[in-house]
């Protein structure tokens, strides 16, 4: 699943030892493995090679244009959810003839910004969104792609925030109302109207959810072919769980099993954008004990990482396994578990310096010992931990470090106080 293992106790990213990066580059720092990133690209485009598809790479979901540039040198499209994702991978050089543009609320100026790229759709949400497109698209004398964003009323069953493709969201329009959108705009000249864009939300664990949603569209695009419609393509949007504990997300040769012959003869291009399923594996945080503290019966582990550094603990619940960068043999993990239970762990939160109870990184975890000084490795980091990271506290962003076998280079310098107020005018 990952370039993230231990040799003789040590942790290694790909062919460097985690402890020499911290050392050099010092903590909180993100530690991608480029490997981990291309491997999952290559898995998720050979269980789909037999249809004609597009992945584009979801870039909230890890957005570092070094890590967008190997991403589109590979081939990769995009997904996108905003005016400054696209500048970001156009600054990497990626393809905008493979970027797809999702939001409930896109802004005119970035409407114009990706009218100037050319982009391959928009992401329509709304029939209101949609007449500000057809408005901004005619004054610009040009004739976008558009797809539909229906919202197949299908329950991933992941946590409510992110929870996408039920009817009570934000997201798309409702699937028997899909009907009327294309009656009323499908045959509207400056705008052509010819996909349909579902995205259940993310971390799904099973392929049921995408099964149930890709047959509701499939009977939708159906219906409109034969209202003569002309459907090129069906974006199936990503959620593609990734494996925080070993073994236990689906894999894209899994998904793919259950959603190719679906797709198999429809002529329709198929679309996908897996974010967490192709960075969460890729990272690490990597951060450094400063204090043990005892509550009561509580144990402490005060790390120098926060919630402003990777909040999905606190945000989503989110388990992210969590082990020393140094241990001896007989703590050598042999994989993620939710609860590993080895002889001589101690029972212990993880938690930063900030002034919130919010801000821990696990509850009541069974760890090795650790000491001050130590380096304690988040792992399964890369998807929504640096691009959700924040200056709360006054504390500046984790450095960034990407690691290609034997070599790594900070691909975002640690924030300084200088920057923290860069900005601010006095
Ligand atoms: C966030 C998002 C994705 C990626 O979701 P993952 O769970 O990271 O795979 C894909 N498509 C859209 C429209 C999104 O908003």
């Amino acid at each position: 699943m990952d370039y993230f293992n231990y040799k003789n106790g040590r942790l290694f990213a790909e062919g460097v030892e985690v402890e020499k990066i911290a050392a050099e580059v010092g903590t909180p720092v993100y530690i991608y493995s480029k490997a981990t990133f291309l491997e999952h690209l290559r898995k998720i485009r050979q269980a789909y090679s037999r249809l004609d598809t597009t992945i584009c790479y979801s870039v909230k979901a890890c957005g570092n244009i070094n890590i967008l540039k190997f991403m589109a040198e590979q081939g990769s499209g995009f997904d996108i959810v905003s005016g400054g994702e696209l500048y970001r991978v156009l600054q990497a050089g990626g393809d905008p003839a493979k970027i797809v543009y999702a939001g409930v609320g896109k802004t005119d100026a970035e409407i114009i910004e990706a009218l100037n790229a050319t982009i391959a759709y928009f992401n329509i949400e709304s029939e209101a969104e949609l007449e500000n497109l057809i408005r901004l698209a005619k004054e610009k004398g040009q004739k976008p792609k558009v797809a539909l964003r229906v919202n197949p009323d299908v329950d991933p069953k992941t946590h409510r925030y992110t929870t996408t493709g039920k009817k009570e969201t934000k997201f798309g329009v409702d699937i028997e109302r899909a009907q009327k959108v294309f009656a009323d705009y499908g045959r509207e000249k400056s705008i052509k109207l010819c996909a349909i864009h579902i995205h259940l939300g993310s971390a799904g664990h099973t392929v049921e959810p995408y099964i149930e949603a890709i047959k509701k569209a499939l009977t939708l695009i159906e219906k409109l072919r034969a209202e003569g419609f002309e459907i090129e393509a069906l974006d199936i949007g990503g959620g593609y769980g990734a494996d925080y504990i070993t073994g236990t997300a689906p894999t894209a040769a899994d998904y793919a099993a259950a959603i190719v012959p679906l797709l198999k003869g429809k002529n329709l291009k198929l679309i996908l954008e897996p974010g967490a399923s192709i960075a969460a594996n890729a990272a690490i945080l990597a951060t450094r004990v400063l204090h043990l503290k005892r509550s009561g019966e509580k144990k402490f582990v005060i790390v120098d990482a926060g919630m402003n550094d990777l909040i999905r603990p606190p945000l989503y619940d989110a388990f992210h396994f969590i082990w020393p960068a140094k241990v001896s043999e007989e703590f050598v993990p042999r994989q993620r578990e939710r609860d590993l239970q080895l002889e001589g762990t101690e029972v212990v939160d993880v938690v930063g310096p900030i002034c919130e109870s919010a801000d821990f990184f696990a509850q009541d975890r069974a760890l090795p010992p650790v000491k001050r000084g130590d380096i304690v490795a988040i792992f399964t980091a890369g998807a929504y931990g640096f691009s959700m990271s924040s200056n709360y506290n006054a504390r500046g962003r984790a450095a960034e470090v990407l690691v290609d076998g034997e070599k790594f280079s900070v691909i975002r310098k640690r924030e300084t106080y200088e920057d923290l107020i860069a900005l601010e005018r006095v």
